[in-house]
């Protein structure tokens, strides 16, 4: 039988945030607190595993609103900073947990790492830099990810960083996640990755799917989302239009938009105007389980 995921969003804002900076609107200015949208990133617990997807610039205040101790994996679906600004936060689970974190994503993904993160990757590391090891994605395969238990072991010491030791023969376990090929733009620009976990399907920054066997792969999923950030056309994230005809398509029992911005409307008035088994996601959300 299928494994069940639960997913839990951390953040549902678009790359700005709600509130935005400087901005008056009434959604910025909005009362209610699932109008406050971090960036977009969810923790998905799944076959005993600990999967967050992406790592945007509000990790690490993610991480501390839900008290989470233990990662085994960050899965990246694309290189944008909304995405990928927070992964040097993750030397605190290095600390906490003496285990490298394993990140797995694009080769194209691995090269702004390089570029953007290159303390991480030098060879004489300044104490303390990031520990992660990454694993490349071939969209076309499922991606095992394995929890941090078989990962080599760090021991520190003061003044010179880490030790890297071979991993403790612990019992190690693993989960097969589907990987969604799609794009950011209509004309095929900027790769973009989303993943199904068994019965949910989490996808955003998504314009267009790359082909019908992407479709294929969304076959029978029980909860799916999807980025939206306007009503109307937008260059590189589906219309609102787009959006419901995705979730049509889907066909799942109830489908999540997240990724919003203060350009579509308050959540109590959005939520309004969406058909039933439709809904915009808000931080803090659980679904499945
Ligand atoms: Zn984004
Ligand atoms: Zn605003
Ligand atoms: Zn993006």
């Amino acid at each position: 039988m299928e494994k069940k995921a639960k997913l839990t969003f951390l953040g549902t804002g678009t790359s700005s945030g709600i509130p935005m900076i400087a901005c008056d609107c009434e959604v910025c200015r909005s009362a209610d607190p699932r109008d406050k949208r971090m960036r977009a990133s969810v923790l998905v617990e799944y076959g005993g595993l600990t999967i967050l997807v992406d790592a945007g610039p509000d990790f690490r205040a993610q991480m501390l609103q839900h008290d989470v101790h233990h990662l085994d994996a960050i899965l990246l679906t694309h290189n944008h900073k909304d995405h990928t600004g927070g992964l040097d936060d993750i030397r605190a689970f290095n600390l906490a947990e003496l285990h490298p974190v394993n990140i797995w994503c694009e080769p194209y993904v691995e090269t702004t790492l390089r570029r953007e993160y290159g303390y991480a990757f030098a060879e004489e590391k300044y104490p303390g830099a990031p520990e992660w090891r990454v694993h490349l994605i071939d969209p076309a395969l499922p991606i095992t990810v394995h929890s941090n238990a078989g990962e080599e072991v760090l021991s520190w010491e003061h003044g010179f960083g880490y030790h890297h030791l071979p991993p403790h023969p612990a019992p190690d376990s693993s989960v097969e996640v589907i990987p969604i090929r799609g794009w950011h733009h209509r004309e095929k620009k900027t790769s973009v990755l989303g993943y199904r976990f068994g019965n949910i399907a989490y996808l955003t920054d998504i314009k267009m799917l790359d082909s019908e066997a992407e479709y294929e792969k969304l076959k029978g999923v029980e909860y799916v989302t999807l980025g939206c950030v306007k009503i109307g056309d937008h260059h590189s994230h589906p219309s609102l239009q787009e959006t419901l005809d995705f979730f049509e398509r889907v066909g799942a029992r109830e489908s999540y938009i997240t990724h919003l911005s203060h350009q579509l409307p308050r959540h109590e008035d959005f939520a309004a105007m969406l058909p039933p088994h439709v809904h915009p996601a808000w931080d803090g959300l659980v679904i499945g389980g």
